[in-house]
């Protein structure tokens, strides 16, 4: 069966690229039905930042992307959680110095950057830890084992390394790049157990892909750099055989294509980037999150889904049943995605306008009443039908329908030295006499025939009045249908705001 896995880890808000990752994760496990785990990766504590672990599990959980076992919820594999397990990595790395795979190190920082300089100074590119450097060192490598053992136990601060072979080819096949090959020469001799005890992110995500059971690992890009050390650890462990498949996505880009998208991008937009709004516990400084803007977490997913996949048809508008059912690796680009914040609100657009107008009614009548304005469920049902083909959110409706409650304090210049004239004024006042003096309920339908005739009569021509009509009651020269408009103002707010308009 298929387990995928969504491995972050908590040192800050999820960014889009992570939610999609955990999206792309979630589409290949039910498609393919399998399971979905969670693994909170915080072996470095130093990274660690209180409230992103709730913080990803509540942007999961709002997106729909339900986890099949993880540390809210458990599972076969408890705990999921890598500061929970440390105990159990230790003995993998040792595992590896027996069999002469991996080795202690005895490198003080100061040591590691002279060797840093030497490599500079020698002008050795791409400066690594690895087979020839570990030969001008201190060397831990050629330690003989008694002098090993007696500074271990003298308790002097040690790691474990990889110890990678200089002249091999490491392959794997990548789900969207194909085959990978690198020369073990472009591999570090990592740090797989820190001196303190604590796996390093590479000795744990392996160990615990492992022991999870994991399938298929379907992560960002940045990591493939790491894979072929992961690929390395694999076969050094014995584990080649179920070597779970990698599939590395594609990064995120600026908005104009330049480079990767970084928060800074968001800030600098005034767009969320962000799953949910998140609050920088140090400095106090808050990033947008789409669900605060505004964005319907369907529309979030369906946007989130295309930024680096296409179903390869026109369709753009997908339920998650749909992204599950229609996902695929062929259809995974190997290009980087532009993130498209006018494309996101489109999503979010489409998907407003197929709600119904009851429901958004709901919601925007908090968003009034936080303002002061208190609205009837049937008013508030009108404002929405008049507006939500208008705006791309909800609380639009509400910022845009100020002028239903408070007359026009000014007109549109640019319509008024235009189109105010005679006529105008002689048809705007026997439709606001009309108004006045016709029984029967105040509906747009009605008032739509009492202007024609009332124009008919006039002899004036409904076509050159109407606009100015709109600015009378509006204050602008576009808007929402304005017999609706006037339907929901009612008779005497719509009578005084012509003969103000008038005067
Ligand atoms: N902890 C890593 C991260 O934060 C996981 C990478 C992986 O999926 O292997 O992205």
């Amino acid at each position: 069966p298929v387990r995928v896995r969504f491995a972050p880890s908590p040192t800050g808000p999820l960014h889009s690229g992570g939610v999609r990752t955990a999206l792309y994760n979630y589409l290949f496990a039910r498609q393919q039905g399998g399971q979905m785990l969670l693994r909170i990766e915080d072996t470095d504590q130093t990274r660690y930042v209180p409230g992103a672990e709730e913080y990803i599990l509540e942007s999961l959980a709002w997106l729909g992307i339900d986890i099949d076992e993880g540390p809210h919820v458990g599972g076969p594999h408890a705990p999921y959680r890598q500061s929970d397990r440390k105990p159990m990595y230790r003995q993998y790395a040792e595992q590896l110095v027996l069999e002469g795979k991996a080795y202690y190190a005895f490198d003080t920082p100061e040591e590691l950057d002279a060797m840093r300089k030497r490599l500079e100074e020698a002008k050795v590119p791409a400066a690594q830890y690895n087979a020839i450097t570990r030969m001008q060192m201190t060397n831990s490598l050629t330690l003989p084992i008694d002098e090993t053992k007696a500074r271990i136990e003298s308790g002097e601060p040690f790691v474990i390394r990889i110890k990678v072979q200089p002249k091999d080819d490491i392959r794997f096949n990548d789900l969207i790049r194909g085959w990978v090959v690198v020369h073990s020469s472009q591999v570090d001799d990592k740090v797989l157990l820190k001196s303190d005890g604590m796996p390093t992110y590479h000795l744990a995500n392996i160990v615990d892909d492992h022991l999870m059971g994991i399938t298929h690992v379907i992560r960002g890009e940045e990591w493939l750099p790491s894979a072929p050390m992961h690929v390395l650890l694999y076969k050094y462990l014995g584990w080649a055989d179920t070597m779970p498949q990698f599939a590395h996505l594609p990064l995120l880009l600026k908005p104009d294509g330049n480079g990767k998208l970084s928060k800074r991008d968001a800030d600098l937009g005034g767009f969320p980037i962000f799953p949910l709004q998140w609050t920088d516990p140090k400095t106090g400084e808050k990033a947008l999150g789409f669900r605060e803007e505004g964005y319907y977490p369907e529309a979030t997913a369906n946007f989130l889904a295309f930024l680096g996949w296409n179903p390869g048809t026109e369709q753009e508008l997908f339920s998650m049943q749909e992204l599950i059912e229609a996902f695929s690796f062929e259809r995974v680009h190997k290009a980087g995605a532009k993130f498209d914040i006018q494309k996101a609100m489109w999503f979010n657009q489409q998907y407003l306008k197929h709600k119904d107008d009851a429901t958004m009614a709901a919601q925007v009548q908090p968003i009034f009443a936080k303002k002061g304005i208190h609205i009837s469920d049937e008013q508030a049902i009108q404002i929405v039908h008049l507006l939500k083909d208008r705006v791309h959110f909800v609380h639009e409706i509400v910022s845009e329908s100020e002028f239903l409650f408070s007359a026009p304090q000014r007109y549109e210049e640019e319509i008024v030295s235009k189109k105010w004239n005679d006529d105008a004024r002689r048809g705007i006042s026997a439709f606001a006499e009309a108004l006045a003096t016709t029984e029967g309920p105040f509906l747009a339908e009605n008032f739509k025939h009492l202007l024609s005739q009332t124009l008919e009569a006039a002899g004036i021509k409904m076509g050159k009045i109407m606009q100015m009509l709109r600015v009378a009651i509006t204050g602008v020269g576009a808007g929402p249908d304005l017999m609706i408009t006037m339907e929901i103002l009612g008779r005497q707010e719509v009578i005084g705001r012509l003969k103000k308009a008038l005067v």
